[in-house]
C-alpha cells in the first residue's frame, strides 16, 4: 500500500489532478497495489479557507506521504496579496519543506505530435532524455543578495555536499537508462562552476560505467536544439537548469504535455509543468497528460513499479496514434475530446495494453 498526499491546487490544477489520480487508481488495482489517497487544500483554495496558503495540515499529510501529488496553483483573484501569502509561496514552501533537492524534467517526443514541435521531424526523432535540475542551492538561494540604486547583486554558491547528492541521482538514473551525463556548468568564467565540475568528477568514480562528459551552459542550450539525440542524462544547477529544463521541454511541443518529479532523500513530488491556467480553468478543455505522465513518474520513482509507469506511457501513445486531442495540440483531421474523455480513453487503452501484455493475471 502507498499513501499519497493529493494536492489539487487551484484553476486546472483541480481538473487534471482528479484525471491524474483516477488513472493512478486504475493502475494500482490492475497491479493488485493499494493507494490510500489523502486529499488537502493548497495554494488559493487554501488562503480562502484558511488565511495561507500552505497550512500544518497539508504539510504534515505530505510528511506522511510516500509521494506527494500536487496540480497548479495561482489565479488572478490572489495577484494583490503580499508575497508570502500567494499560493505560489506555498510550493515554494512545500519544496523546502520537504527537501527536494532534485528535480526531473523528461524532453521525450510522442511520435504522433512529432508535427507540433518547432523543430524538424528528423532532428527530434527518438529524443529521449531528462534535464536534472539542483533545486535548493545556487544563485536561487545563496546570500548575500539584494539591491540598492546603485547596484544589485547575489551569490552562487555551492556546497561540496549539494553536488554530491544531486551527481550521485544522475549516475543512478544514468544507469537505468543508456548510461550518459552530461555535466552542464560554465566553468570556463566561473570558479562555482570549476568546483562543481571538480565534485562530479569524483563522483563518477563510482560509477565507472556511465560516460561523463562536460558541456558550457552556452552550448548546451545550442546543442538542446541543434541536436537532441545525443542527450541521456542532463546533470546541472539551479539556474541553469531552470532555463534548460524549459528549451529541452518545449522541443517536444506542448506545455499541456509536461510532467515532473522532484526528489529529495525522504520525500517526493509529481506534478504538470504548467500552471493553473485561469483562461480556461473550469471548462473542461485543459489536457491531462501532463499530469497523467507525471503519474507514470511517480510510480517509476516513488513505487518502483517500472512496468505500471511503461504501461502509462504506451496507453498515451496509444491515446495520441488514434488521433484524439485536446484543444491545446488538436490539428486538422483529429478527434477533439475534453479532459474528462481523454481521461478516460487513457484508462481504456491502457486496459487494453495491459490485457494485451498478459498481465492479466496480477487481477485474478
Ligand atoms: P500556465 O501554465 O497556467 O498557462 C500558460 C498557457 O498555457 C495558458 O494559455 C494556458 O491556457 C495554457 N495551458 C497550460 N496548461 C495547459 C493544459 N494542461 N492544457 C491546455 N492548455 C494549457 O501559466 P501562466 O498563465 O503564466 O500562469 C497562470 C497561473 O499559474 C499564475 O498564477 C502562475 O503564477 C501560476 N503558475 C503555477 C505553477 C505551479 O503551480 N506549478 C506553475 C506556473 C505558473
Amino acid at each position: 500500500m502507498y499513501k499519497i498526499a493529493f494536492l489539487p491546487g487551484d484553476g486546472i490544477g483541480i481538473e487534471v489532478g482528479n484525471s491524474a489520480i483516477k488513472v493512478a487508481k486504475v493502475v494500482a488495482e490492475h497491479f493488485n497495489t493499494e493507494l490510500l489517497i489523502t486529499e488537502k487544500l493548497i495554494g488559493g483554495c487554501s488562503y480562502d479557507e484558511f488565511g495561507t496558503p500552505l497550512t500544518d495540515e497539508t504539510l504534515q499529510a505530505c510528511y506522511d506521504s510516500d509521494a506527494v501529488f500536487f496540480g497548479a496553483v495561482g489565479g488572478t483573484k490572489w495577484e494583490t496579496l503580499p508575497h508570502h501569502l500567494k499560493p505560489e509561496a506555498a510550493l515554494l514552501k512545500l519544496r523546502k519543506a520537504l527537501g527536494l533537492f532534485a528535480n526531473i524534467r523528461p524532453a521525450k517526443i510522442y511520435k504522433p505530435l512529432i508535427d507540433s514541435s518547432s523543430l524538424k521531424e528528423e532532428i527530434l526523432e527518438d529524443v529521449d532524455f531528462i534535464v536534472l535540475r539542483e533545486l535548493t542551492g545556487g544563485i536561487y538561494f545563496g546570500e548575500p543578495r539584494g539591491y540598492d540604486d546603485e547596484k544589485g547583486f547575489n551569490t552562487m554558491i555551492y556546497k561540496k555536499e549539494e553536488v554530491k547528492r544531486i551527481a550521485k541521482v544522475a549516475f543512478q538514473l544514468a544507469l537505468e537508462r543508456n548510461k550518459k551525463v552530461v555535466s552542464v556548468d560554465k566553468a570556463n568564467v566561473l570558479e562555482v562552476s570549476q568546483f562543481w565540475r571538480n565534485v562530479v568528477i569524483n563522483v563518477h568514480k563510482n560509477f565507472e560505467d556511465v560516460k561523463l562528459t562536460h558541456m558550457y551552459v552556452d552550448n548546451a542550450a545550442m546543442q538542446i536544439v541543434r541536436n537532441p539525440k545525443q542527450f541521456d542524462v542532463v546533470l546541472t544547477s539551479n539556474l541553469f537548469g531552470d532555463i534548460l529544463s524549459d528549451i529541452a521541454g518545449m522541443i517536444t511541443g506542448s506545455l499541456g504535455m509536461l510532467p515532473s518529479a522532484s526528489l529529495g532523500t525522504k520525500y517526493s513530488l509529481y506534478e504538470p509543468v504548467h500552471g493553473s491556467a485561469p483562461d480556461i480553468a473550469g471548462k473542461n478543455i485543459a489536457n491531462p497528460l501532463a499530469s497523467i505522465s507525471s503519474v507514470a513518474m511517480m510510480f517509476n520513482y516513488s513505487f518502483q513499479m517500472k512496468k505500471a509507469s511503461e504501461l502509462i506511457e504506451t496507453a498515451i501513445n496509444k491515446t495520441l496514434s488514434e488521433g484524439y486531442r485536446t484543444k491545446d495540440i488538436f490539428s486538422d483531421g483529429c478527434k477533439l475530446v475534453s479532459t474528462t474523455e481523454m481521461t478516460e480513453i487513457v484508462i481504456k487503452k491502457f486496459k487494453e495494453v495491459f490485457h494485451e501484455q498478459g498481465l492479466g493475471v496480477f487481477t485474478l
